[in-house]
């Protein structure tokens, strides 16, 4: 609950004070139990910052972080939640100590954390990840492919019993085949496991196939959250409809007619007043200059919610009410 994180710049040959990196501000969302929620946006947009939020990798500014009913500073530690919460990365081969067997690295948070017979629990959980013990316990990371390896992160993190999982860019860097068979394997874990995820990507379809629902980001704030179907049939936000229209879309009906995001993304140092999406947006009147808006839930559906002036009536903005026109 509006999770903030603003990164110090430090510049110049005296290194002084040049900005703060407003990261994440404001962000506000919940992940109900056994539910993979995406989260997607372009590259800065505070997904991976999100993330390392999430599970107290790096530490909030403001907000509140709450697993389980608990808030996380009061009743929730920092090592209850990481017991709680696991984490799988993008770069597979950096992730892993390449002196560490594979055995060794699946059951070193085991070992660290004084279960029983963490090689017995290693063992099992390459297996469950379709990695035979026999073959691989003793290997090194260098020998083995990019999705064997991310079967070794996903074992791994299974292996200290998370309930949250969050997964960050985590098939990205696989080939399209390979992350077809990494996808499959996340699901099965999910319903086997009872597990959640939250699933952070740049590729929307990646994100559909695996998502229950689905959160956009600009420029470190949520301007639309919904479930996967709503969305998919109707972008509120007129960032997610450009985000979608610049996807490359399996079927051509699915796509939409938006023109291409105008100029750059803005400076996150110094990002626009008001709606922070206004200086690429074609609807943008003046009151989108001057006021934020509120994520709030569009009147037909409930549970699909948007930032933007458009959808509420009574923000002053000309077309409010309207909509974003098809
Ligand atoms: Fe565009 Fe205004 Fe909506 Fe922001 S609030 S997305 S600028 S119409
Ligand atoms: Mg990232």
């Amino acid at each position: 609950r509006g999770l903030q994180k603003h990164f110090p710049i430090k510049g110049g040959i005296l290194g002084r004070m040049q900005g703060k990196v407003q990261a994440v501000d404001g962000v506000s969302f919940e992940v109900k139990k056994g539910e993979t929620l995406g989260i997607v946006g372009e590259s800065g947009c505070g997904k991976s910052t999100t993330a390392k939020l999430l599970i107290g990798l790096i530490e909030k500014d403001k907000g509140e972080i709450i697993f389980d009913g608990h808030a996380l500073g009061e009743r929730l530690s920092l090592k209850d939640l990481r017991r709680g919460v696991q984490m799988v990365f993008q770069d597979s081969y950096a992730t892993l100590n390449p002196r560490l067997t594979i055995l060794d690295s699946v059951a070193f948070g085991a070992r660290v954390q004084g279960l029983d017979d963490p090689d017995d629990l290693a063992r099992k959980m390459m297996d469950r990840v379709g990695l035979d013990p026999n073959r691989f316990a003793h290997r090194y990371p260098h020998e083995l492919s990019g999705g064997q390896r991310q079967r070794v992160n996903i074992a791994r993190a299974l292996a200290m019993s998370p309930r949250l999982v969050v997964l960050d860019e985590a098939v990205s860097a696989l080939d399209k085949s390979v992350e077809a068979q990494v996808l499959n394997l996340l699901s099965d874990l999910r319903e086997e496991f009872g597990l959640t995820y939250v699933f952070i990507s740049h590729d929307l379809n990646v994100v559909r196939y695996i998502s229950d629902r689905i959160l956009v980001m600009y420029l470190g704030e949520v301007v639309e959250v919904a479930p996967v179907d709503s969305i998919w049939s109707e972008q509120a936000h007129p960032y997610t409809r450009s985000l979608f229209s610049a996807m490359p879309a399996m079927d051509p009906d699915e796509r939409t007619e938006e023109p291409p995001l105008a100029g750059d993304p803005p400076n996150p140092i110094n990002p626009p007043s008001g709606c922070r999406f206004h200086t690429r947006c074609r609807f943008a009147s003046a009151v989108c200059k001057e006021r934020a808006p509120n994520l709030a839930g569009l009147t037909r559906r409930g549970d699909h919610l948007v930032a933007c002036h458009l959808y509420d009536a009574g923000s002053g903005h000309p077309k409010a009410g309207q909509g974003v026109p098809k």
